[in-house]
């Protein structure tokens, strides 16, 4: 995208010279580059300097050329600098907000423009959903958003272009690769490009509900390994069957803490826990042997229970 000529440079004057001094150098350089002076030469250089003392000299003309100089070097820090980067909603600044709302205005008024956002959607908003192994691992995705960006038809130079309406921009749909980090937390939003935003819904699952960073599931367990002690084989969220120790004589209702194996604490190494609450569950089938065993057990055991607690 081409500058606008920068006519102060040409005219070897400060941006803020008033009109006395931008005469005296005009004259001054009028008289160097006079064709009848340097000759053939300096001709192109003559015409430039008349070029820009017409403007400059026109406190009207002046003051549309100034504007319109602001207005490109807005056009370029917000396309190219790394500024632009920065330059968000979040941040409070809000600089841009007229702009970003002609845009909007005009998105929705022109049906030429490869966007479905309208004005009311000030900061465009999509929703992804993950399921509880994507939060564990983090996951990244690809979205397509519109962003503002330089006009294609007049790369932002010409005030009567019928495409951008003479703004310099225009919404295009961009591709984006989202990164979200583990551990995100249902209903959290995250940036996408300068001003859309991501908003993230965690599905339920079937074996494990979130509370924090922790994960809590019901863990089955027959009741004479729970009587006996043992060893049962547990299915993680992510990752590899591991061998939890049942010690002997665990109750119903027993949690078991698997320390680290629950989330990500979001922008920290620190890692949750799983518990898993034990339930007992008899085997089946419960054979012939089966009920003589538990005969004898319930000989043995004489307390007839019948406590009654809040649950
Ligand atoms: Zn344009």
């Amino acid at each position: 995208m081409a500058a606008p000529k920068d006519y102060y440079k040409i005219l070897e004057v400060g941006e803020n010279a008033d009109q006395e001094t931008i005469k005296k150098s005009y004259r001054r350089l009028a008289r160097k580059y006079h064709p009848d002076v340097s000759g053939k030469s300096g001709e192109d250089k003559f015409k430039e300097i008349n070029e820009a003392y017409e403007v400059l000299s026109d406190p009207k003309k002046r003051r549309e050329y100034d504007q319109m100089r602001v207005g490109y070097a807005h056009r370029q820090a917000r396309s190219q600098g790394p500024g632009y980067q920065r330059v968000t909603f979040d941040d409070g600044f809000d600089g841009w907000g007229s702009i970003f709302e002609d845009l909007f205005s005009q998105v929705k008024t022109d049906p030429g423009f490869a966007t479905t956002r309208t004005r009311t959607q000030q900061v465009p908003e999509e929703t992804v959903t993950l399921t509880l192994e994507q939060v564990a691992r983090g996951e990244t995705i690809q979205l397509t958003v519109s962003e503002p960006q330089v006009c294609p038809v007049c790369r932002g130079m010409n005030a009567n272009c019928s495409r951008c309406g003479g703004l310099g921009q225009v919404m295009e749909p961009k591709k984006f690769s989202v990164t979200i980090p583990p551990g995100v937390e249902n209903g959290s939003t995250l940036r996408v490009g300068n001003h859309a935003r991501l908003r993230v819904e965690v599905a339920t699952h079937p074996r494990f509900v979130r509370q924090g960073n922790n994960l809590v599931g019901r863990l089955m367990v027959p009741v004479p390994l729970a009587a006996a002690g043992g060893e049962v084989p547990v299915k993680p969220l992510i990752g590899d069957v591991v061998m939890v120790k049942i010690p002997p004589h665990t109750n119903q209702g027993k949690i078991m803490r698997l320390r680290g194996w629950g989330l990500a604490q979001r922008g920290t190494n620190i890692k949750g826990d799983l518990l898993l609450e034990v339930t007992l569950r008899f085997p089946e089938p419960f054979t012939a042997e089966d009920d003589q065993l538990y005969q004898k057990l319930r000989e043995n055991h004489k307390e007839v229970g019948g406590e009654i607690h809040a649950p």
